[in-house]
């Protein structure tokens, strides 16, 4: 049986205290790493005591033999336990033994139709949403399932205190914003096809290489295709890589998991998998290939890499700019006013959290207020405003915007390539060089006109044809 933390059991005791004093639904918040799984065993293990039923109902199909295993652990009366995936148990209410206590994992998707339906079919049991992101895309929001929420300590708090590894984090910009098309509460594929530029994936293994060589990394691509191309680039240069996906085969799956948690894999590249639940303990950097509009999901993504160990110092590596939705993973969120359904929120509410700013030299992301001898705390390089060394970055945590700073980063993506094109044709010689870029970055590297970099190019082109 795990010992509980101290501020776990000061989650359970809000709950209690929340009970007593009338509330049947509360939401239950907690940062992601923070063993919400434990915490929801604790209250089951405690109502089965009392020979109360329980409920446990889960969104992926992935985590529930996980979540079995801890309950077990955790002394939980398993004869009075019903544990399955919504879609199986919305289906069968009329068989299923009447609960006491409904748990559900992943509470931010409460409010949609089958979880409604399973709390209504038992309207007499107290329902606990436990999430680390209490909001939902869209209108409505949890108080019409909720009527109290408790919320967790704060990711500051527990970096502070040990329970989560500290992490740099830098802003890469390899997408173009303008092109994102939200459907379903999140990017679609095609948008997402079309907005990130395909230069990405040898950008991913330079960024890699320039800020976290030698760290076990977790790559979140937007599709199959585009994570096998990460793969294969990782293995190019001698870097132990895997891809996995939804269609990966589970026994494969697993064995690749577990020779990542063995250190026998570097990188794992996954599409939509490493969501909640799936531990990967030894996680030390993120790299985020996949833009989202969904705060759950970009909090497990970058929190990933945020199990603690002595000295560890994370690294998380946003290249679609995910940071300027949603700030810094650890940026204070006011999750009482997010519960509440939009028309019904105060009006004077404002949550846009402290300035970040983004270092022009290492493209780190830092808060504003951690500039010391207006140094950047990522490179330590001295930042002046004048000179645009850094940028003040507007997040508004509450309001997503798009296009926000579109022409900006347009412009420093384009440098970031530049440079990296540079980089490549330094040691080349012209007639190793094929596209119009690279000979633009070779023409100016060696101060030809632009008009030789066209001249080679069509040349190249007419022998090809
Ligand atoms: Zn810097």
């Amino acid at each position: 049986m795990f010992e509980l933390r101290d501020y776990q059991r000061e989650t359970i005791n809000q709950v209690y205290r929340s009970i007593r004093s009338g509330h049947r639904r509360i939401v239950v918040q907690q940062p992601p790493r923070t063993g919400k799984t434990v915490i929801m065993a604790e209250i089951a293990r405690r109502a089965t005591i009392k020979g109360n039923r329980v409920m446990f109902i889960i969104h992926r199909k992935e985590i529930l033999s996980q979540a079995i295993a801890t309950f077990k652990q955790q002394d939980v009366d398993m004869d009075l336990a019903t544990m399955g995936m919504v879609q199986t148990l919305t289906r069968r209410t009329a068989k299923l033994p009447t609960p006491q206590l409904i748990l559900i994992d992943e509470g931010h998707h409460a409010a949609s139709k089958s979880y409604r339906h399973i709390i209504e079919a038992f309207p007499n049991a107290y329902v606990l949403y436990f999430t680390a992101t209490p909001i939902r895309t869209g209108h409505d929001q949890l108080d019409q399932v909720a009527d109290d929420i408790v919320v967790g300590k704060s990711i500051k708090w527990l970096t502070t205190h040990d329970f989560l590894a500290p992490f740099k984090y830098y802003g890469l910009g390899d997408i173009d914003r303008s092109k994102l098309q939200k459907s379903h509460g999140d990017y679609t594929t095609q948008s997402m096809d079309e907005a990130i530029s395909h230069q990405i994936y040898g950008h991913i293994i330079d960024q890699y290489q320039r800020l976290a060589q030698g760290k076990q990394a977790v790559v979140y691509c937007h599709s199959i295709e585009s994570a096998k191309q990460v793969t294969a680039k990782f293995q190019e240069i001698g870097i132990s890589a895997a891809e996995v996906d939804g269609e990966t085969e589970a026994t494969h799956r697993d064995k690749l998991v577990q020779q990542f948690r063995d250190q026998q894999l570097m990188v794992l590249v996954n599409v939509n998998l490493f969501t909640e639940g799936i531990d990967l303990p030894n996680v030390d950097c993120v790299i985020m290939a996949r833009p989202t509009s969904s705060l759950a999901l970009y909090l497990q993504f970058s929190m990933r890499c945020l199990n603690p160990r002595p000295g560890k110092q994370a690294i998380i590596i946003d290249h679609v700019d995910n940071f300027l939705t949603f700030g810094l993973p650890d940026n204070d969120r006011d999750w009482n006013q997010a519960i509440i359904t939009k028309d019904k929120r105060k009006k004077t509410n404002t949550d846009t959290g402290p300035a970040i700013c983004q270092c022009k030299y290492c493209f780190g992301i830092f808060y504003r207020q951690d500039l010391t001898d207006n140094c950047c705390p990522l490179c330590g390089h001295k930042l002046e405003k004048d000179k645009h060394d850094y940028k003040v970055v507007n997040v508004d945590l509450q309001e997503i915007k798009e296009n926000q700073a579109v022409e900006h980063r347009k412009k420093m993506i384009q440098q970031i390539l530049n440079d990296q094109v540079m980089a490549n044709v330094a040691d080349k010689s012209p007639g190793q060089l094929h596209t119009l870029k690279e000979l633009q970055a070779y023409a100016k590297l060696h101060g030809y006109s632009t008009g030789w970099a066209w001249h080679q190019f069509n040349n190249r082109r007419r022998k090809k044809w």
